[in-house]
């Protein structure tokens, strides 16, 4: 027969059309963003953050009352989440739990309709929980450590993870520090990978102990930085790349090519609106080929 319009099969964008309630409700006070702008924000931004939180089990950081009050993490899926967020059933030590994915862009406009700030993914996906396909590296530097340290430091990674085999991406946290995101083909599980993260994080530490900590007790040590791999546990998260931040500056988790990471002047540079303006310039996903990638952890370091 005939072939349906999206209008007719109901997926029109009025039909889809998420209502934002409560558009002018300030959510950053500091910078007068309001709830409006926040979904603005999202509903530009979906091509881009959707590849990196379709399909995943998400914690939800929410800020009913904006940035500066009480905001809380949600990753369990509940009632008034909205009918395009799912829900997919995981295993904890306690039972089985519903976790909270999302796989278009109604999904994701329901999450800001929530109050929903931050997203973050896990590094594996709704079909495949058991296999992580992407790590993440950390960076949490200490008081007392430079940006140009940490800047360094991501480079050394980098660098050390290409001696195992393994590309590498790098995102601004829109906070303190930066990530380094390894992809993987869906292979090891979770402990040979939290394994594997831990070892290449110690032996960074030890090579470098006047730079670098492994260890969660020494993380907030002046001076140096923390290699956090603890992201990289079954039902960890780590925030995903364009996410907003539910901080004062309103940095964004900004996704770098390596080339563009010495011109950075801070992990929080693109606040919303430089962030916006920054993907309406990109030609090109800064992390192209992530996707096709094909690595497998490395059997030793
Ligand atoms: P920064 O650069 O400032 O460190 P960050 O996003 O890396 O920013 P971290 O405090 O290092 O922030 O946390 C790393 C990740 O751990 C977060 O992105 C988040 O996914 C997760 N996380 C931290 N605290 C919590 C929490 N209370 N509940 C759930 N996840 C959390
Ligand atoms: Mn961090
Ligand atoms: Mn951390």
């Amino acid at each position: 027969g005939r072939v349906l319009s999206p209008k007719e099969k109901g997926g029109s964008a009025v039909s889809n059309a998420v209502t934002i309630t409560h558009p002018e409700r300030v959510v950053y006070p500091g910078r007068k963003i309001r709830k409006g702008d926040v979904a603005d924000y999202y509903r530009a931004m979906a091509r881009w953050i959707l590849p990196e939180i379709a399909g995943r089990p998400l914690s939800l950081l929410r800020c009913p009352r904006g940035v500066g009050q009480a905001c809380f993490f949600q990753k369990h899926h509940g009632q008034g989440l909205g009918d395009a967020v799912r829900s997919v059933p995981l295993k904890q030590k306690s039972g089985t739990e519903d976790y909270v994915f999302v796989d278009d862009v109604q999904g994701l406009l329901q999450l800001v309709q929530m109050n929903t700030l931050e997203l973050h993914p896990w590094g594996a996906t709704v079909q495949d929980p058991e296999h992580p396909d992407r790590l993440v590296f950390d960076l949490d530097p200490g008081e007392g450590v430079t940006w140009v340290q940490v800047k360094a430091a991501a480079r050394d990674i980098r660098a050390r993870l290409q001696e195992v085999g393994l590309q590498s991406f790098v995102r601004l946290s829109g906070g303190k520090g930066l990530h380094v995101v390894v992809p993987l083909q869906p292979k090891a599980g979770w402990d040979q990978a939290k394994a594997f993260c831990e070892a290449f994080a110690q032996a960074l530490a030890q090579h470098a102990p006047d730079r670098y900590v492994a260890t969660m007790s020494k993380a907030r040590r002046t001076g140096v930085i923390f290699i956090d791999w603890l992201r990289n546990a079954r039902g960890a998260t780590s925030v995903c790349s364009w996410s907003l931040r539910a901080r004062d500056s309103a940095g964004v988790a900004v996704p770098l090519r390596w080339e563009e990471l010495g011109r950075i002047a801070a992990a929080d540079a693109f606040p919303l609106d430089k962030a916006l303006a920054r993907a309406r310039r990109l030609k090109r996903d800064p992390w192209e080929g992530i996707a096709t990638l094909k690595q497998v952890l490395p059997l030793d370091l």
